[in-house]
């Protein structure tokens, strides 16, 4: 048997990562030894005994095998915060395919020397009556500043020193003139930096409606009684999630217990946070991409030291080292950004509940419109299902039109507007009230549809729409399938078949042309390029500084918009033509989302969606605001067609300068896949989707099945494939159920 040696780091701060040392694995360990264990070493010359952690296993050795030195053994049982993130980093590591050190740099907060701020104040020393006397005596030699200082001072026992030098403009000088009287010192105190400073409001408690109520009481007694579970809230925009989570981390906080709020960041608007600040004041701390490395490094120091008991953030938050975490709420589940789109690639709501069971808490998801994968768990017992149905800031669902594209054709209207969009806009107009047109683009790269009946020209063997790519190719970026662009509609015979381009200016050109004198907004990828942008233009919407406010899926998210009264949906089954299988879903979300923006006041709201698939179910659903019946017909194609949720499914990509290399490999690699596990289904490999960035050639394959262990197991086999090939100038990376098209 072939010995094995062990890379061990000692320290695991962020910047130390990088230094391992390589220890021999002793016979009686060679079978449970797993990268992220904790094992203990001799260390140093006094071989002083200590606690390291593995991060990865083999059979070279690197220095002189007699002078290596022997594992001890494992430490006895330990529960600290850094085991538990060294755990879940192994974790992280075997389910979504990275090194050890990749994954702990994933939950481990990059230590950044912090330059502690500090707060210095000028505290009294003298008891009032000194300080007036002094006062008086001041006011006599006409020492205006001096009077003023020691007037604030008999008012106050301390002043932040800023407050002296800056609002009370008293010099340096004086206040030194005061210290040496003896009537005051100086104190500095230091403090982590903390981005927020509020007082908790009394006034920020709702009392719950019985739904919110029998949320949190469920919740709470499972959770009192030491039943750890997830919890699924499905509740339309405004029906009262956010405060069934602040009740529960409320409850948290009574038992000694921390809570983690994962909000997505766009979502992470001050309104949201106002509100978990006026109810928890500077107890509760962000997390979000404006924070410095330093800040961040803050917030977590400040977490484990017990001073905030919750943090709100995207998706890295769930990595915060609370010693004692009881909660994790993860807001707007469906959201694609929960998906890291770097290694490792880990979806925040599988992490959330490996880190919920290494701390013995719960998880609360919540949603409008759930992903199929939280929904279809549910439905399979996994997680607690909750709805909450009513809205609770009153405004009934809009009411909605749909309009056949192809029929507007047919009937001679040639404008991107319908006939019944333009007659609801000039309503609008004119009463002085607001309209939303959504331009749904997503997906928009490549597919080929006849405008006269509305075929998309699709893959035979995945079910999902051909990308059109130079030379007049079509290509399914699954399986590789490719035809030649058809000169003529394959169904109705039509000319016209065509990618589909239009964009947000443009739109916005057709509109003024039609209504003179329309005031606009725009917001896209375009105008939304620089910091703050996008709050800007959704605040000078809010304003009513505009009649229209166009734009892509960034408007269907954040503010609620009173005056609003009418969406039009401009091409509602564009983002149905993706390439790839979660395209129903995707565009049910958005739909849904851009039709509910209609009427938040007072006033009711219409909505028009234009499409040239008005039968197709993602798009009827959405239009009659129905989750349950677009989840029934989803999960029927996920089942036939073994997506997931219904199975699982990784994605394969090898990158490297040289196509044919990386070509030759991709192939190899699916072929010893494929050999080894006979079972499996194979997709692939073909180029990537992108197939080419910076040089670097892409190409990827998929496997599928059931399990996702053997999934995992199908990383193992590439993983150890390429460590005996030990291909030169070629990575790889994994992508576990995809969210996007790779
Ligand atoms: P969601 O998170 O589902 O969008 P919110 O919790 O933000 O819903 O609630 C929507 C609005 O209703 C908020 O303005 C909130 O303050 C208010 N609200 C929520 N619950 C109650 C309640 N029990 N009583 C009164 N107002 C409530
Ligand atoms: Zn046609
Ligand atoms: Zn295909």
């Amino acid at each position: 048997m072939r010995t094995l040696y062990a890379d061990i780091i000692v320290d695991i701060s962020h910047e130390k990562l990088d230094k391992t040392f390589q220890y021999r694995v002793p016979e009686r360990m060679r079978d449970r030894l797993e990268p992220g264990a904790c094992v203990m070493i001799p260390f140093g010359n006094g071989n002083r005994l200590i606690k390291g952690y593995v991060v990865s296993i083999g059979d070279q050795c690197q220095f002189d095998p007699e002078k290596i030195k022997e594992i001890v053994g494992l430490p006895e049982k330990e529960t600290g915060v850094e085991d538990k993130m060294i755990a879940l980093a192994a974790w992280i590591r075997r389910n979504y395919g990275c090194t050890m050190i990749q994954a702990l740099k994933t939950v481990l907060p990059a230590k950044q020397t912090v330059k502690k701020l500090e707060h210095r104040q000028l505290v009294r020393l003298m008891n009032r009556e000194e300080i007036l006397s002094l006062l008086g005596e001041c006011e006599r030699k006409k020492q205006v500043a001096k009077a003023r200082l020691l007037k604030a001072l008999s008012e106050q026992e301390s002043i932040p020193y800023e407050w002296v030098t800056g609002k009370l403009g008293v010099s340096a000088a004086t206040v030194n003139s005061i210290v040496k009287v003896g009537a005051a010192k100086l104190v500095s105190t230091e403090s982590y930096r903390n981005p927020v400073k509020m007082q908790a409001l009394e006034a920020a408690h709702n009392t719950l409606s019985s739904q919110q109520q029998t949320i949190v009481t469920e919740v709470l007694t499972d959770f009192d009684a030491g039943r750890r579970q997830t919890y699924l809230i499905h509740g339309i925009t405004g029906s009262g999630k956010t405060e069934v989570y602040m009740q529960l981390i409320g409850e948290m906080i009574k038992r000694g217990r921390q809570a983690i709020v994962l909000i997505p960041e766009i979502a992470l608007t001050y309104q949201t946070l106002l509100r978990f600040y006026q109810r928890f004041g500077d107890r509760v701390s962000v997390m979000n991409s404006t924070l410095s490395p330093g800040e961040k490094y803050d917030q977590c120091e400040r977490a484990k030291a017990g001073e905030i008991d919750v943090i709100i953030g995207p998706r890295s938050a769930l990595f915060t080292p609370f010693p004692n975490l009881g909660l994790i709420v993860m807001d707007e589940e469906q959201e694609n950004s929960y998906k890291s789109e770097s290694t490792p690639k880990y979806h925040a709501r599988e992490t959330a509940m490996e880190v919920a069971k290494l701390y013995g808490a719960s998880v609360v998801l919540g949603s409008a419109t759930p992903s199929l994968e939280a929904y279809y768990r549910a439905g399979k017992g996994e997680y607690r299902l909750f709805h909450l149905t009513k809205r609770l800031t009153g405004g009934e669902l809009p009411t909605v039109h749909t309009v056949d594209l192809r029929q507007e054709l047919q009937e001679g209207n040639r404008s991107i507007f319908s006939r019944k969009l333009q007659e609801l806009m000039a309503d609008r107009i004119s009463k002085g009230q607001q309209t939303i047109l959504f331009l749904n683009r997503r997906g928009y790269a490549g597919f080929v549809s006849c405008r006269a009946c509305g075929e998309v020209m699709k893959c035979p063997h995945c079910d999902v729409s051909l990308s059109e790519h130079k030379g007049g190719r079509l290509i399914c970026h699954y399986c590789g399938y490719m035809q030649p662009m058809p000169k003529l509609c394959p169904k109705c015979g039509s000319k016209y078949i065509l990618g589909f381009k239009a964009g947000t200016q443009q739109i916005e050109d057709k509109l003024k042309e039609l209504y003179p004198g329309v005031r606009t907004l725009r917001m896209d990828a375009d105008t939304t390029r620089t910091k703050d942008s996008y709050e800007k233009i959704l605040s000078a919407f809010a304003n009513g500084e505009a009649d229209v406010l166009i734009g892509t899926q960034m408007i269907v998210k954040g503010h609620d918009f009173p005056k609003v009264t009418l969406v039009g949906i401009l091409a509602a089954d564009l983002s149905l033509n993706a390439s790839d299988y979660r395209a129903g879903e995707r565009t049910f979300q958005l739909l849904t989302q851009a039709v509910g923006r209609a009427g938040r006041g007072v006033l009711p709201g219409e909505a028009v969606i234009q499409t040239y698939q008005p039968d197709h179910y993602a798009i009827t659903c959405a239009a009659a605001q129905d989750y349950k019946s677009f989840y029934e017909e989803e999960i029927l194609y996920r089942e036939l067609s073994g997506y997931p949720p219904a199975a699982h499914m990784l994605a394969v990509q090898i990158y490297g300068k040289e196509e044919e290399n990386v070509k030759q490999l991709a192939q190899r690699l699916a072929d010893v896949v494929k050999s080894n596990m006979d079972f499996l289904q194979i997709l692939g490999p073909t180029p990537a989707n992108i197939s080419k960035i910076n040089d670097i050639y892409r190409y990827v394959f998929y496997a599928k099945h059931a399990e996702y262990d053997t999934l995992v197991a199908v990383k193992d086999c590439v993983e150890e494939t390429l460590r005996q090939w030990q291909p030169r100038q070629l990575s790889i990376q994994f992508d576990f159920d995809p969210v996007n098209v790779l």
